[in-house]
């Protein structure tokens, strides 16, 4: 009798410790955030028993329900059900150890990660199976951001750079093993930073948005959409049809544009675009090579004045690599000091006596005895980087002290002219600039002329007005030089305060040949002197047009005839011949 209450307290005793490890056991589960399946296949039905937190994740006390294998089927989208059964349920019939697979609920919340475990006896029968199922919908979210993040521009839904690099060389490859061709096209919002500027960064950003999802829309099997930059846009057409395909598309954006933007603030908002286009594998050998080649020319729509369309030449890309070059060497030639200044004497007409000098920068060759370039062509490069501010400060200080030097030599009165890039005019302490570098050298504001050219007064009429104003106030001349290139109106010409008008020499080639050139010369001059200006002439390099000059009474002239512009040296040795 004692022996069988042993053996029933010991069952007890038994039967109590494995319900705490059962209870702490489905405890744990429930607290691990999986779910389990445990199949009992040793049962026939098996045995099916669900562990973790299993109401929460389902919406409905799951005792309610029959399960069984299929349970967990109708839990999952239709369209994964497969993938679900492929790996889980088919586990035992392959006779394999584990598979997992990532499948979604039905109701789409969720993204499940399902691991199953098979267990075989010693002839290799399942005796159980472990179904843990885990809820992975947030790593899935950032994953598929991440996804969207790699592959897309977010603000416009287009194709990001890298993406679209990509794509764009397997269009490339594709093309080599087919024998085509891909064009790519930069398409660029012109004046964006203006337009940024005026209705604030956030807007700006708008404007691209929905400038970039009517591009979206170009999409296709063999067109890519991308953005480079803030308001960059790439097109790529593979397969195209010469440059009508791009003409085409270009087409179609202008047709757009001409109806306003609207933003969120009600703001309409028209603009024009720029385009440079190039294609693979004609303007270059690499996908790479063809973008860099688009965007060049995309700057040289840009230069030309904007609101057009630049395909690909040879000639727009050696300028380019040839202007990186100066650039590099114009960079080195303001740290060593490599320029030097030429002088080219001006004369009064009417008694031949010198008026002064117009000086004229030189960038001698430090390995020969010629000139690197001259400054038609590396002016333009250093207005458009800057340099020409250094340099021109370079040219007034050694032109005045080279002045200086010869005012106390010679003693012959004469006048100054520095021609003076918009660029540097525009900086807001030019004329401190000025008058210091005068100060340095005790020279005094009348005998300095800065010569100056339309393009002055095209951003901004009003402050160059006041500043030139503002230098003759200290008894600088103001000379307005290449007049008859630029837009020049002799109505202008009024507003304007300036002491000394130069007449371009493309001007005086006509005017000895043809009569109305004649006309327009002479109606210039009486015109110029009406308005109390003196006149210079330039360019003149024959007697004839010397002669008519004369006739004609122009002030002052300067040209090849009479002196082409020399050294320092050379131009004392001229000084020298006019002492008395
Ligand atoms: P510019 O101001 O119109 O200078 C006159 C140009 O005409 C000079 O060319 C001069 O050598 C040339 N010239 C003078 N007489 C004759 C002639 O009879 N026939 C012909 N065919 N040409 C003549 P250069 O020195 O090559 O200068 C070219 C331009 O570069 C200048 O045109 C000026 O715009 C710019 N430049 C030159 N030096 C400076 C400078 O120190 N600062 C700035 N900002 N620009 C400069
Ligand atoms: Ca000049
Ligand atoms: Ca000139």
């Amino acid at each position: 009798m004692d022996d069988l209450k042993y053996q029933v307290d010991l069952l007890t005793a038994l039967n109590e410790r494995l319900m705490k490890s059962e209870k702490m056991y489905r405890r744990i589960a429930e607290c691990s955030g999986t779910l389990f399946m445990y199949f009992d296949l040793k049962s026939s039905p098996a045995k099916v028993d669900l562990v973790g937190p299993w109401d929460d994740m389902v919406g409905e006390k799951i005792a309610n329900h029959p399960y069984d294998e299929s349970y967990m089927l109708n839990l999952l989208l239709d369209e994964d059900q497969d993938e679900f059964r492929i790996h889980m349920l088919e586990l035992e019939r392959e006779g394999l150890e584990s598979g997992s697979c990532e499948v979604r609920s039905r109701n789409k919340r969720y993204w499940l990660s399902c691991f199953a475990k098979v267990t075989y006896d010693d002839e290799h029968r399942p005796i159980e199976k472990i179904i843990s199922i885990k809820d992975i919908t947030k790593i899935k979210m950032n994953s598929e951001e991440l996804e969207y993040l790699a592959f897309y521009d977010s603000l416009t839904g287009v194709y990001n750079r890298n993406y679209f690099v990509r794509k764009f060389r397997d269009m490339c490859e594709l093309a080599d093993s087919e024998e085509t061709s891909v064009e790519i096209m930069f398409v660029d919002i012109d004046d964006f930073k203006k337009i940024n500027d005026s209705i604030g960064l956030l807007f700006g950003d708008e404007l691209v948005q929905e400038f970039g999802q009517y591009l979206k829309d170009f999409n296709s099997d063999d067109i890519l959409v991308g953005r480079f930059g803030s308001d960059v846009f790439v097109i790529a057409v593979y397969n195209p049809c010469g440059q009508r395909s791009a003409d085409v598309v270009y087409r179609k954006i202008k047709e757009r544009l001409r109806h306003p933007f609207v933003l969120t603030n009600k703001t309409e908002l028209m603009f024009t675009v720029s385009c440079g286009v190039a294609e693979y594998p004609d303007a270059g050998r690499t996908a790479l090579e063809v973008i860099k080649n688009a965007e060049i020319v995309l700057y040289k729509a840009k230069e030309r004045g904007k609101n057009g369309i630049q395909y690909f030449e040879l000639e727009i890309l050696n300028k380019f690599i040839n202007n990186i070059s100066v650039e590099k060497q114009l960079k080195e030639a303001i740290e060593t000091n490599g320029f030097q200044l030429y002088y080219q004497p001006q004369y009064y007409a009417s008694d031949g006596k010198l008026r002064g000098a117009e000086v004229l920068l030189r960038w001698p060759d430090p390995e020969g005895d010629g000139f690197i370039t001259s400054p038609d062509e590396f002016i333009p490069i250093a207005e458009k980087n800057g340099a020409i501010v250094p340099i021109g400060n370079f040219v007034l200080k050694e032109a005045l002290k080279t002045f200086n030097d010869w005012r106390t030599k010679y003693h012959i009165p004469m006048i100054l002219s520095v021609n003076i890039s918009a660029v540097s005019l525009e900086k807001e302490n030019f004329v401190d600039t000025v008058s210091h570098a005068l100060s340095l050298y005790g020279v005094s504001p009348e005998v300095l002329e800065l010569e100056i050219t339309e393009s002055v007064f095209i951003n901004n009429f009003e402050d160059v007005i006041d500043k030139i104003k503002t230098l003759r106030g200290l008894g600088i001349r103001v000379s307005l030089d290449d007049f008859g290139t630029g837009f020049s109106s002799l109505s202008y010409l009024r507003q304007i305060p300036i002491d000394t008008i130069k007449i371009d020499r493309s001007f005086i080639e006509t005017a000895v040949k043809d009569d109305s050139s004649g006309i327009i010369y002479e109606s210039v001059i009486e015109m110029s002197k009406k308005l109390g200006f003196e006149t210079v002439a330039e360019g003149v390099e024959t007697r004839e047009q010397f002669n008519y000059l004369r006739e004609k009474k122009i002030d002052i002239i300067q040209g090849f005839l009479l002196g082409r512009p020399i050294s320092k040296v050379e131009f004392e040795k001229l000084l020298i011949r006019q002492m008395p």
